[in-house]
């Protein structure tokens, strides 16, 4: 059994002035995809698993045409190699936009399947978060998708997919998939399965395993800031039995637009300064408090400083952390200054001058280093009492290991600002307490202030009184 596999991901904001080019991804090609721990879960199968491509980058703004179609290149350059295959694992995030492109998955497994030939069977794995076509549906024979977001579900979601393709193999046996187009585009910080209704949601998931006829059900929340004909929520069932598959897409269809008006933040929401108010007023630390519109794994750039000039606008703050701003001038300059040198930076609004404006700060530089995988060099530097990290490049920082390596305790400040939406599992276990600014950014949690051109229409909660029947 010969089972080639590959893929190109990321979530893409077409509301971001920001493009995603080609030192952006991180690039396996052949033997590379075999190197590390990505499918661990291959061993158990008596397959051989052959590498094509695999091209991962951090969500960001829409990918450079000439970008998509090198990688895309590549990818079927090294299956063209391969000789014929029997089975087609595809890797993929969901949510990718390429410029100039609607439904860059949909041409991507369009265009393997075109290489591997109507007889190999194709299995995907995906994020909840993807925007799913009817064209990209059809170039595939199985489906499934995280069932959890935060997504702790990853490696499970990856090894059903592979698990699933190869037991048809094995069975001799082919798939289809139904997929039921939701008319509901709601952002992952209100649609978390760790809190109601996405809870019990994506509990009804569970049934959907012991229906005859069915090897998978998926629900899709879609990616919001994609203004995309395909944007929405999606529910995609594979299996074998039509009106089995039917029944169930109906079921969750109707589950999950029943719900939508009770989807809502896990965590008190609200402007900077209110959720500085409630910070300062909090008994606890550490006080994590989310800078959601500008999330680089949303999508958002990355170097929009306007919590910081709230954060630094005020006298009342005890002390506080703020991660991060990517701004490689600022960071160059602290370098050159030198530790505990006093600066003047115009800080970040470069990367998305649409969202942002540079904010002029003068502070001590407190920490420098320059080995970091993802962000590069690194410098922080003390503006009253907050810290502030600034990066060379774009980088979230969702684990606390990240801070203690700049020597940062988070539960040493009453406040730690982060560029994220809801809270990754490691944040939120060293939260005393957290809150969600709806800050201004590619990732506006406002969604029907977004100006859409092209989603298909109407759709909740762009059009709130929209009747709907699955
Ligand atoms: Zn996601």
């Amino acid at each position: 059994m010969r089972i080639a596999f590959g893929g190109i991901a990321t979530e893409s904001c077409t509301f971001s002035p920001w493009t995603t080019k080609l030192a952006d991804f991180w690039v396996q090609r052949g033997e590379e995809m075999m190197v590390g721990d990505r499918h661990p879960f291959f061993a158990q199968h008596e397959a051989t698993f052959l590498p094509t491509l695999n091209a991962r980058a951090l969500p960001g703004g829409s990918v450079e045409t000439a970008v998509y179609h090198q990688l895309k290149t590549e990818l079927l350059k090294h299956l063209a190699a391969l000789g014929p295959v029997d089975g087609f694992y595809l890797d993929l995030h969901g949510a990718m936009n390429v410029v100039g492109m609607d439904d860059a998955e949909g041409d991507l497994a369009t265009a393997v399947r075109a290489a591997v030939g109507p007889d190999c069977l194709i299995s995907a794995s995906m994020d909840l978060h993807g925007n799913i076509s009817n064209r990209f549906v059809r170039a595939l024979d199985m489906l499934t998708a995280y069932r959890t977001a935060p997504h702790v579900d990853y490696m499970e979601t990856r090894a059903k997919a592979v698990a699933m393709l190869v037991n048809c193999l094995q069975n001799g046996t082919r798939p289809h998939i139904l997929r039921l187009p939701v008319p509901v585009i709601l952002p992952g910080e209100r649609t978390s399965t760790e809190v109601e209704p996405g809870a019990t949601v994506y509990a009804a998931l569970q049934v959907s395993d012991s229906v005859p006829g069915l090897i998978d059900a998926s629900i899709f929340v879609g990616y919001v800031w994609a203004d995309e004909l395909r944007a929405s929520a999606t529910i995609v069932v594979s299996g074998f039995d039509d009106a089995a598959m039917q029944a169930e897409t109906q079921r969750l269809g109707q589950l999950y637009w029943q719900a939508r008006h009770d989807f809502v933040f896990g965590v008190p929401a609200g402007s900077a300064d209110q959720c500085l108010d409630w910070a300062v007023a909090a008994p606890n630390q550490p006080v994590f408090i989310s800078d959601s519109g500008d999330n680089p794994t949303a999508g958002g750039v990355g170097d929009v400083p306007a919590f910081a000039e709230r954060l630094l606008a005020r006298d009342d703050i005890p002390s506080a952390v703020l991660a991060s701003i990517a701004d490689e001038t600022a960071v160059s300059l602290c370098h050159t200054a030198g530790l505990n040198a006093t600066v003047t930076l115009s800080l970040g609004g470069k990367l998305d001058p649409v969202h942002g404006r540079p904010l002029t700060v003068t502070g001590r530089v407190i920490h420098l280093s320059d080995d970091d995988p993802v962000a590069g060099k690194i410098a922080v530097v003390q503006v009253k009492t907050s810290n502030l990290i600034l990066t060379q490049h774009r980088k979230p920082y969702h684990y606390i290991a990240d801070f203690q390596a700049l020597g940062i305790d988070p539960a040493a400040h009453k406040i730690v600002v982060v560029k994220i939406g809801y809270l990754v599992p490691d944040l939120k276990q060293a939260a005393a307490h957290a809150f969600l600014a709806l800050t201004p950014g590619a990732v506006n949690q406002d969604i029907p202030s977004l100006t859409y051109h092209r989603i298909q229409r109407p759709i909740y909660p762009l059009d709130p009184d929209m009747e709907w029947e699955p």
